[in-house]
């Protein structure tokens, strides 16, 4: 099923044409009512926009970055009064300064339309029953999935994560027949089931709407074979509203785009020239229709790649491959987003530790664990067993309060852990090994 039939399907003249219309007016809407993207725009020359001339004069358009969020919380980059702004959603784990999105009534609405078109994509129809395991909140996920699926018409349980009984109690009871989670939740509960013992013809899932971090060839493999379901992908990010942005369709070679209401473009990340179809390198994304928060040449730090060919599908929107890393170091564990420098800047502030520390990622039954080793500033520490512990467990708090995950933090003796010599590799990544 198409959603939005006639728009995921005009002819690619068709979309350029409302897209460069678009990309005119949100660059002038951004001049006039964005004082940050006034100024970026008037030092950059393009001012009102009436230098756009052709989609690909959006290269004069300075990049938008995360950075740029951060300097504006919790909401510089707002287009409109906040009278105008009827929700509000954050990044997950974010330390001080999270990254806001706020939406207008047509923000919202428009959001809606996208995910629909995912979930469309991804196999849903208005006769599905879908529980979505995300953790409902500030996090995008949730709400976003919700309303779509609900736009779309399906039946949409907010079961939100945790609790794994009642997850399987709900998916076994009320005939539920698609499953919204991150992958590695969604691995983790198929194991469960498993574990449950009950036959798979006890439940009537078909369906997987995995997204919001990378999933591999073999986990989405391992998944439908635990679950005897299809999985599709989709992929967004708060900047950007949200999920919606793209999705798998059934022929699963690349997530459409709603190129209507994002402009994707691929750039050389250390040059920031704009490269060609099928090149990789890191996506860059403006928002066409946004009111609340629009966003010119976003710069996600994904590197993927696209392409304009029509799918099989029936659908025109240009396609990204599976994202192939980040440019940066952020760290999705268990779907919460951590910066090494997060956890850098909690240990600096311990008088006991010193800033010498690891980190150790695994996956174990599917359930993603970080350990981090920091070392002593006085090895004596190491006699007392009961301060020792409780050094560790206050870090630990520290950590679960301002990253929202739980760690384990292991305490080593002074001058245990390797020195580096230029770039320092803090973080060893055990999950795909
Ligand atoms: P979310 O709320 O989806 O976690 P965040 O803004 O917290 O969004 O994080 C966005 C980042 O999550 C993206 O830049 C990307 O790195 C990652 N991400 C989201 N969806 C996917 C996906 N389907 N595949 C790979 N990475 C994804
Ligand atoms: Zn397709």
């Amino acid at each position: 099923m198409i959603f939005q039939k006639e728009i995921e399907t005009m002819p690619r003249n068709q979309i350029e044409e409302i897209q460069l219309e678009r990309l005119k007016w949100v660059v002038r809407y951004c001049y006039e009512n964005v004082p940050f993207y006034h100024k970026k725009l008037t030092d950059a020359g393009v001012f009102d926009g009436s230098r756009i001339k052709t989609l690909s004069d959006i290269a004069y358009i300075p990049f938008t970055t995360k950075d740029d969020f951060r300097d504006n919380y919790p909401f510089g980059l707002t287009a409109v009064p906040m009278s105008e702004i009827v929700r509000i959603h954050a990044s997950s784990g974010t330390t001080g300064k999270p990254t806001t999105g706020v939406y207008t009534r047509e923000d919202l609405a428009i959001w809606s339309d996208c995910v629909a078109r995912v979930a469309a994509a991804g196999g849903v129809t208005p006769n599905d029953i879908i529980q979505i395991s995300f953790g409902y909140g500030l996090f995008t996920g949730a709400l976003g999935l919700h309303y779509g699926l609900e736009k779309l018409g399906a039946t949409v349980i907010p079961a939100s994560s945790g609790n794994t009984e009642k997850q399987l109690m709900m998916l076994r009871d009320w005939g539920v027949t698609g499953l919204v989670a991150t992958p590695s939740y969604a691995l983790y509960l198929s194991e469960a089931v498993k574990e449950a013992g009950y036959p798979m013809s006890d439940y009537s899932l078909k369906l997987g709407i995995l997204g919001s971090e990378p999933c591999t060839p073999a986990m989405r493999q391992q998944i439908e074979e635990n679950f005897c379901i299809r999985v599709s992908d989709n992929y967004g990010m708060t900047e950007l509203g949200g999920p919606g942005v793209s999705g798998d369709c059934k022929a699963r070679d690349g997530m459409h785009f709603a190129e209507d209401h994002f402009l994707p473009e691929i750039i050389n990340t250390d040059t920031g020239e704009r490269l060609s179809e099928n090149e990789v390198g890191e996506l860059v994304i403006t928002t066409l229709t946004r009111r609340g928060m629009p966003v010119l040449r976003y710069r996600t730090k994904d590197i993927t790649k696209i392409t304009y060919e029509p799918c099989a599908c029936g659908r025109t929107h240009a396609r990204m491959s599976k994202t192939m890393g980040r440019t940066d170091d952020m760290l999705i564990i268990k779907g919460v987003n951590v910066f090494p420098t997060q956890i850098e800047n909690i240990l600096i502030n311990i008088e006991d530790v010193a800033p010498h520390y690891m980190l150790y990622i695994t996956r174990k039954n599917y359930r993603d664990n970080l350990e981090i080793k920091v070392e002593l500033v006085n090895a004596d520490l190491l006699e007392n067993f009961q301060m020792l512990e409780e050094l560790q467990r206050h870090i630990e708090g520290k950590m679960q309060s301002i990253l929202g995950l739980r760690t384990k933090v292991t305490l080593v003796a002074p001058k245990t852990i390797e020195r580096f010599q230029g770039k320092a590799k803090r973080i060893v990544d055990m999950r795909n090994a």
